[in-house]
């Protein structure tokens, strides 16, 4: 069983090792703001130090490109450490959903959920490593060319607080996959659990180097690796302005880039939808993880002659949730972080201020403790398409509801702002599923659905300031790999 440590050290080499620095960040416990542990607070050397063992496993000390211990071994035993370390973490799901739950505030269940979609993915990407292959290019007479699908070398991968366990799975164990060694930079937020998984990695087999943890501050830890000169590949997922930041410093190197920036997600309810079977769906998509999720569905466009009776039973069901420490597993837990519960705030202080509806808003329970950063559920009504509110992302518990008169009025409200990550549409009407698939501006999208169970297989990503790149599936595969074309001349 897995205990919660009182001082959690950086991961490099399959040891844990202290900062250079010798510093210390808090750990928070959002449910009441307490302070429980203390961690690492790498800076630039400890990323420096990471990145170098990273280089030893994946090139050794020789010459020789890809001769260290992880950069040679075969395709087939990297599929295998993956498989006994997703057998770990499935044997591990419970502590693990435990500590994220106290890490993040998130309820157990959706912790637990997290855990096994963590072995998931390494299960998937276990599968895959002996069938990631080239091509044959019919060419010339007299040519025979290839395709060779090589490892980038060492990848950086900057993780954010809302779901670490997740997108630690899809990027890292994309990553390892397709042959890198791996330096982690978790958010300052949310990083006990990969610290933990790291552990287990060395418990698989996985040689010294070939994955490496520096946990500390965005602008320290984050910063130095998006712009180490070591790194090959970066993959960030966080905020669009980050996102930037991040991007700028690994193209000082000419670092190619994976972001992956949140969004606005859009939901558009026709009259003709089945909505009993949309309510859950709808709520659901802005209530996990108490909205703090990039695919978050934050805007329901919803069809006039339905408007306001989608909008009564979405009012309905919102009044029912609930809010409370992540250990009672109620509807939503608190926030991760006190920042995180202004930044919220903010947002329906000017709702409120410019008389927006406030259609609907849940409860949090009597007993959660005074010091936590809790917030309830709100649904805001009649949200003009160009107000903040159905703009930007509030990475909170708010729905915006906006009506629409036609389908062609739901595209324009849709693809109307700055991002384009997913979008879900409510209808029976087969052409216009089509129809519309085809114009929303997103990188998924979702008929009569939202998110299809998250799977592990479905690419990933957005346009515009939702980023690029794609992460999941074996799209991830090829983002980890860089290709190479080898022509053969013999007559
Ligand atoms: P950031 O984008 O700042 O953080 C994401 C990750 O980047 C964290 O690991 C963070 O580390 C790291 N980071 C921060 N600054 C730098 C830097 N200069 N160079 C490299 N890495 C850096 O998001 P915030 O946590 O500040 O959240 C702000 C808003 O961003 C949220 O309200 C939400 O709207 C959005 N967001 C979107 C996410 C998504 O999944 N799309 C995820 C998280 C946030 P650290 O946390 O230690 O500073």
């Amino acid at each position: 069983m897995l205990q919660v440590p009182e001082r959690y050290a950086l991961f490099i080499d399959n040891e844990p090792v202290a900062p250079l620095s010798g510093d210390t960040l808090p750990v928070v416990d959002p449910s009441d703001g307490s302070t429980f542990a203390q961690m690492g607070r790498g800076g630039g050397a400890d990323v420096d130090r990471a990145v170098r063992a990273a280089r030893r496993a994946f090139d050794g000390s020789g010459t020789e490109p890809a001769a260290g211990p992880w950069g040679r071994l075969d395709a087939v035993d990297r599929g295998r450490l993956l498989r006994r370390w997703a057998d770990l973490i499935d044997a591990n799901r419970e502590a693990l959903a435990r500590i994220e739950s106290r890490d993040t505030g998130k309820p157990l269940g959706q912790a637990r959920a997290d855990a096994q979609a963590l072995a998931r993915y390494f299960e998937f990407y276990a599968g895959a490593t002996d069938k990631l292959h080239g091509q044959t290019i019919p060419y010339r007479h007299g040519y025979t060319v290839l395709t060779l699908r090589e490892p980038h070398g060492v990848t950086g991968h900057i993780v954010p607080w809302n779901y670490p366990m997740q997108i630690f799975g899809r990027s890292v164990g994309a990553a390892l996959a397709a042959g890198n060694a791996c330096v982690v930079k978790p958010a300052e937020d949310a990083c006990l659990s990969l610290l933990e998984v790291a552990r287990l990695a060395a418990e698989a087999g996985f040689p010294p180097g070939a994955l490496n943890i520096v946990t500390g501050l965005g602008g320290e830890a984050g910063q130095a690796l998006a712009g180490h000169p070591g790194i090959d590949h970066i993959s960030f997922t966080g905020s669009p302005d980050t996102g930037r930041r991040v991007a700028q410093a690994a193209a000082t190197h000419h670092c190619p880039v994976t972001l992956e920036l949140g969004g606005k997600s859009p939901q558009l309810v026709f009259a003709d939808a089945d909505l009993e079977a949309a309510l859950p769906v709808l709520v659901n998509a802005i209530v996990q993880n108490a909205g703090q999720t990039c695919s978050a569905g934050s805007r329901v466009l919803i069809e006039a002659p339905v408007y306001r009776r989608v909008l009564e039973m979405l009012a309905g069901r919102f009044a029912a949730l609930r809010v409370g420490p992540g250990r009672d597993d109620l509807d939503l837990g608190p926030l991760v972080s006190q920042r995180q519960q202004q930044r919220v705030q903010d947002f329906l202080s000017q709702a409120h201020a410019d008389r927006l509806e406030f259609a609907a808003q849940g409860t949090v329970v009597e007993h959660a403790p005074a010091g936590g950063f809790y917030q309830a559920p709100v649904l805001v009504a009649g949200v003009p398409p160009a107000h903040r509110l159905a703009q930007e992302e509030v990475f909170g518990p708010v729905l915006a509801a906006t009506p629409f008169d036609d389908e062609a009025q739901a595209v324009a409200i849709a693809n109307g702002t700055r991002y384009g990550l997913v979008a879900g549409i409510w209808t029976r009407d087969g052409a216009r599923q089509l129809r519309l698939a085809r114009q929303l501006r997103a990188g998924q999208v979702f008929v009569n659905n939202y998110g299809a169970g998250g799977g592990v297989e479905l690419p990933f990503g957005g346009v515009g300031s939702s980023g690029y790149g794609r992460e999941k599936g074996f799209e991830a595969l090829y983002a980890f790999t860089s290709l190479k074309t080898v022509a053969l001349r013999h007559g």
